[in-house]
């Protein structure tokens, strides 16, 4: 398993290019390292209404092509909301601080990350294993 990890500053630096990624490995998955700063009551799609509260949040998901498309999608402010993300990330006090890259699978990445799950099922509806959300929190 190999990790590669972005810094992600507010000013600059919000687009992951392929020549920042070593090519000799396949990148499949990520996790998103999260700030939540004040408490947010954030509607996820069809999940349902959930309370936040400020801390931080360890978000893993996968794509097998165009990894950098979607970690760039994930970055963006404005987009369709589409995925449970989407909703998280639109709120106003919520940001991403590091994007990890990894060679693993995305519930590995969940096993490994450790927190505990606040939203029951989100991101995690075409889960293979049994992580239960593929949002945890770490300081809950
Ligand atoms: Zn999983």
């Amino acid at each position: 398993m190999s990790n590669i990890d972005f810094e992600i500053n507010k000013e600059c630096c919000r687009v992951i290019t392929p020549s920042q990624l070593p090519t000799d490995k396949n990148w499949i998955s990520y996790s998103l390292y999260i700030r939540i700063d004040d408490i947010e009551y954030i509607r996820v799609g069809k999940l349902g209404s959930f309370r936040f509260a400020p801390g931080d949040y360890l978000y893993s998901g996968s794509a097998r092509r165009g990894i950098c498309a979607r970690i760039n999608r994930h970055l963006r402010q404005e987009k369709k909301l589409r995925w449970h993300i989407d909703y998280l990330l639109a709120a106003p006090s919520v940001q991403i601080t590091r994007v990890r890259l990894s060679t693993a699978s995305e519930c590995r990445l969940v096993a490994e990350g450790g927190g505990a799950v606040v939203v029951s099922g989100f991101g995690s509806s075409d889960c293979s294993k049994s992580c239960g959300s593929h949002l945890r929190c770490l300081s809950c």
